[in-house]
């Protein structure tokens, strides 16, 4: 049989079985119930919500109870084979040959890559830096959970949109949450400037606590069992424990070394194709057409757009207005931020109750929004009047 025979009857592998991974998997078995499909994950491949982890402890839960399937059951679901602790190590792109870290080598039809990013760390020194604890996964609120046992605060490095949930959610535990960024204010890269303020009063009324315009440059050990940090203004902080939510960085490593493209994330067209035959990506370690955008709904388009080029009928993705709810109930928030190269203004308008921004081009035209308290209920009518990025 000749190698582009064998590649034919070879199956599609998808690898990770996050939020990502399973949605390609779960679209694609939509439209295709025979082909061969293997999803491979490093982790336990279970299924779970990951936007459930910064708004867990509200609703006492623990990674057990937030696993939805075990990969058995998705297995069944998807007649697909799982395999869960293994990783990817090595790509040949010539050959559709995956090498994994159990010393198996696999051949696929179509790759799909669902890797996910890794949370950024900060270099900081100190003898508690180690400590410092970030969630990204199902394994890490496990481990965050745990550490929560008797401790009364916790600094939050990060005032974005994970490290303003999560300060939330720690309320809800009796724990005080201080939040430091490097910023001046919290949400500052999805929120004009009046909707920052409008968020930070309404958490500080709920027991947050920031400090802004700040970096923590170490983490040391004090002798009640707590850190102490210090910051870039001199001052210093004590907390109990410390957790950072500075940002992501999309996993391209595996990606890199088989001579992929690579930009902010593995770089893919409209069609999720990367520079390589035969290999897609999608999700958070994905730059597609330009953009690397690490929340649920871009995924969801691009495994449903994904789904259809596999199964024969090429189709670009295409992103309507994507709004975010962002967990803070203390304060209702939705934001659907313009595309990155738009030129235009907010305008916004506030009361006690609902803080409004609308993000305008010189036209007039509603390109963006972020709603606030009550203003919350406008997101349908406002979404309905974003145009759709990518619409050529
Ligand atoms: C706390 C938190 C709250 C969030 N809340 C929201 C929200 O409210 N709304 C929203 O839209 N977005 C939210 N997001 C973002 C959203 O959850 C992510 O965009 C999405 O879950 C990413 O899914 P993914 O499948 O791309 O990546 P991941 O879920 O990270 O999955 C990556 C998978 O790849 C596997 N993997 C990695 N490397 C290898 C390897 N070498 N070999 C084999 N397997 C490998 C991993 O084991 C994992 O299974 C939140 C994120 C976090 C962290």
């Amino acid at each position: 049989m000749s190698s582009d025979a064998v590649s034919t009857a070879a199956p599609v592998v998808i690898v990770g079985s996050g939020l990502a991974g399973y949605a390609v998997a779960r679209e694609f078995r939509k439209l295709d119930k025979e082909t061969p499909l293997i999803v491979l994950s490093r982790d336990h491949a279970g299924f779970y919500s990951k936007p459930m982890l910064s708004n867990a402890l509200a609703g006492n839960k623990t990674a057990a109870s937030l696993l939805m399937k075990t990969a058995d059951k998705m297995a069944t679901e998807l007649n697909a084979s799982v395999r869960a602790g293994v990783s990817l190590q090595g790509l040949d792109t010539a050959e559709r040959r995956l090498t994994l870290t159990d010393g198996a080598v696999l051949n696929y039809r179509d790759l799909v890559l669902a890797l996910g990013a890794d949370p950024i760390r900060l270099p900081l020194a100190g003898d508690a830096a180690d400590t410092v604890l970030s969630v990204n996964d199902l394994d890490d609120y496990a481990r965050f959970a745990d550490a929560l046992e008797g401790a009364r605060s916790v600094a939050i490095l990060g005032g974005g949109l994970i490290g303003c949930e999560f300060a939330n959610d720690l309320l809800h535990r009796g724990i005080v949450p201080i939040v430091l960024d490097v910023a001046d204010r919290p949400l500052s890269r999805l929120l004009p400037a009046e909707g920052s303020a409008w968020l930070r009063a309404r958490l500080e009324a709920a027991g947050v606590t920031f400090r802004l315009g700040v970096a923590a440059s170490r983490v040391d050990r004090v002798e009640d069992g707590g850190v102490r940090l210090a910051l870039s203004d001199g001052s210093s902080l004590r907390a109990d424990r410390v957790l950072s939510a500075i940002g992501l960085r999309p996993r391209v490593a595996i990606a890199e070394a088989a001579g992929l493209a690579i930009g902010r994330g593995i770089t893919t067209d409209r069609l999720l194709a990367t520079s390589a035959p035969h290999v897609y990506a999608v999700g958070d370690c994905a730059e597609v057409a330009g953009l690397n955008l690490p929340y649920v709904m871009p995924l969801m388009q691009q495994s449903r757009a994904l789904a259809a080029t596999l199964c024969g009928q090429s189709t670009p993705v295409v992103y309507p207005a994507m709004p975010v709810l962002v967990k803070t109930p203390a304060c209702p928030t939705v934001v659907c931020p313009p595309p990155p190269e738009a030129t235009g203004e907010w305008n916004v308008a506030s009361t006690d109750e609902a803080c409004e921004a609308r993000y305008v081009d010189p036209d007039g035209r509603l390109l963006g929004f972020a709603l606030l308290g009550t203003a919350t209920s406008k997101r349908q009518a406002l979404a309905a009047e974003v145009p759709a990025w990518f619409t050529d």
